[in-house]
C-alpha cells in the first residue's frame, strides 16, 4: 500500500510570511528538531538567494556528519533553468529541489502579463528539471503553484511533462486556500492515476481547511495508486492565514476516524517531540501558540464544566482522543521570577560563564580561550536572533562552533 510523508515547510512557507522572520541559527535548530521527530523531509530554505548561502551550506555539512540525518533537506526555487544554475554554483552539495512556476490561467494572463504563455510554461519547467538533472539533483519535486485554479487537463499535461523530464513528484499547490476536502480528494486523485507519479499537497488555511485538505487530498493520491507527500509548517505558521499545521496533520492521520490504522505514514514519527518544536517556534517566531491550538494550545486537555470534569476523573477516554503524555507534554516548565543572567549580545565572559552552567544546560569550558570563543558566537547569535539565546542554541553552539560560525556569517 502507498505511504504517506511529511515535507516541513516552516524554513520557506514560514519565514516568507509577512512581519514574522527567523535567524539562521532558528532555522537550523527547526532542521535538527524536524529530525528529531522523524520527519521525512525539511524544506531549507532558498538557494538562490544570497543571504542563505552559509547557513544552507553549513547545514548540508550537518547532513553529512550525521547530525541532520536522515532527514532530507530541500531547497525551493522557481522553475526556471537559470536559478537551477545560480543554485547549484552557490549550494553545490544540495541533492533535493523543489521547482516552482504558476499554472493557472489567472496568473498566466495576471501575473506574467502576455510575457509567457501556457506551452512555455511547461518547456521552462522542463528546462529547469532537465538543468536540476545534468547537476545531479538526487530527488525533483515540480511545484504546480496556484494549482487549485488550473484546469485539470492542463495539471495533468504539467504533470506528465514533468516526470518525463525525470520529476519525482507534482506538487499540487492550493496556494489561496481555495479547495475544499470534496475537490482537492477528486483532483489529487486523477491526478496520480493520471500521471502516475507521487502527489505532495500544500494547502493554505484562507477557508480554515488546510489540515482537513491536506488529509483528504493524501487519501486521494493513495486512492489513486501514489505515495503522498503532505507539506506542514510547525503551528501552521505561514503566509497570510497560515499553512496545514505539522502536529494537527500527524494527528489527523493518525487519530481520525477511518485513518487511524487504515492509512499508513511513511517513517514512523515521534510524537513526543510535539511540545518542543511548537514551543520552540513559537518562541523564535515570537508568535504565541492559539490557547485552543490542537494538541499543544493551554487548553487542549482543560476541562472546567461539571459534566466533562467528573467524565475525565471517570477515565480520560470520556472526554480526550489521545493523552498530553505522547506530545511530550506534563513537564512543569520554571519560570525565573527574580534575579536573571541572561547571555547577550553585549554580554562578558562570567555572565556567560555562570548561564553555561547553570544546571539546565552545565557545560563548563576546558580553558577561558575556549569560553571566549564560544562566547563570541553566542553574541553573534543574540544579534541576529535580537532576543536571550535558547539552550539548545547555546548547546548547538558548544558543540559545533565551525558551523556555528559558518550559520553566523552574513556577508552582503
Ligand atoms: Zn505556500
Amino acid at each position: 500500500m502507498n505511504k504517506i510523508y511529511i515535507i516541513d515547510v516552516t524554513n520557506r512557507d514560514g519565514v516568507q510570511t509577512a512581519k514574522l522572520g527567523l535567524s539562521k541559527l532558528e532555522k537550523t535548530l527547526i532542521n535538527i528538531y524536524l529530525n528529531e521527530m522523524g520527519i521525512f523531509q525539511s524544506e531549507f530554505g532558498f538557494p538562490t538567494t544570497r543571504h542563505e548561502t552559509n547557513y544552507l551550506m553549513a547545514n548540508l555539512e550537518l547532513a553529512e556528519m550525521g547530525v541532520l540525518e536522515p532527514i532530507r533537506l530541500g531547497g525551493w526555487i522557481r522553475a526556471i533553468a537559470q536559478d537551477v544554475e545560480t543554485t547549484f554554483k552557490l549550494i553545490p552539495t544540495i541533492r533535493h529541489l523543489n521547482l516552482s512556476i504558476s499554472t493557472s490561467e489567472q496568473m498566466i494572463k495576471s501575473k506574467f502579463q502576455g510575457r509567457i504563455a501556457r506551452d512555455d510554461v511547461l518547456k521552462e519547467m522542463a528546462e529547469a528539471v532537465d538543468a536540476a538533472k545534468a547537476h545531479g539533483a538526487e530527488s525533483i519535486g515540480v511545484n504546480a503553484e496556484d494549482a487549485s485554479r488550473t484546469g485539470l487537463n492542463f495539471l495533468v499535461r504539467f504533470g506528465l511533462k514533468a516526470k518525463e523530464h525525470g520529476a519525482y513528484r507534482l506538487r499540487y499547490c492550493d496556494t489561496l486556500g481555495y479547495d475544499n476536502p470534496f475537490t482537492i480528494y477528486e483532483t489529487i486523485k486523477a491526478l496520480a492515476e493520471n500521471v502516475g507519479i507521487p502527489i505532495e499537497i500544500h494547502c493554505h488555511g484562507d477557508l480554515g481547511m488546510a489540515v482537513a485538505n491536506s488529509i483528504a487530498g493524501a487519501k486521494g493520491a493513495i486512492d489513486g495508486g501514489q505515495d503522498a507527500y503532505i507539506n506542514t509548517t510547525i503551528n501552521g505558521i505561514g503566509e497570510r492565514a497560515g499553512n496545514a499545521d505539522l502536529l494537527a496533520v500527524i494527528l489527523a492521520l493518525t487519530k481520525s476516524k477511518g485513518f487511524a490504522g487504515e492509512y499508513k505514514l511513511g517513517n514512523p514519527i515521534d510524537l513526543s517531540k510535539a511540545w518542543r518544536i511548537a514551543k520552540f517556534a513559537s518562541y523564535a517566531f515570537k508568535v504565541p501558540i492559539p490557547i485552543n491550538q490542537p494538541g499543544v494550545g493551554a487548553n487542549a486537555f482543560a476541562h472546567a464544566s461539571g459534566i466533562h470534569a467528573d467524565g475525565m476523573l471517570k477515565d480520560p477516554h470520556n472526554y480526550e482522543l489521545y493523552n498530553y503524555k505522547e506530545l511530550g507534554r506534563g513537564e512543569p516548565e520554571q519560570v525565573e521570577t527574580g534575579r536573571e543572567i541572561i547571555t547577550g549580545e553585549y554580554g562578558g565572559i562570567s555572565g556567560f560563564r555562570h548561564v553555561m552552567g547553570k544546571k539546565e544546560i552545565s557545560i563548563s569550558f576546558a580553558n577561558a580561550e575556549e569560553a571566549r570563543k564560544i562566547l563570541e558566537l553566542a553574541r553573534y547569535a543574540n544579534v541576529e536572533a535580537q532576543k536571550p539565546l535558547v539552550e539548545d542554541e547555546l548547546r548547538f553552539i558548544v558543540r559545533y562552533p565551525e558551523q556555528a560560525r559558518k550559520i553566523l556569517s552574513l556577508t552582503p
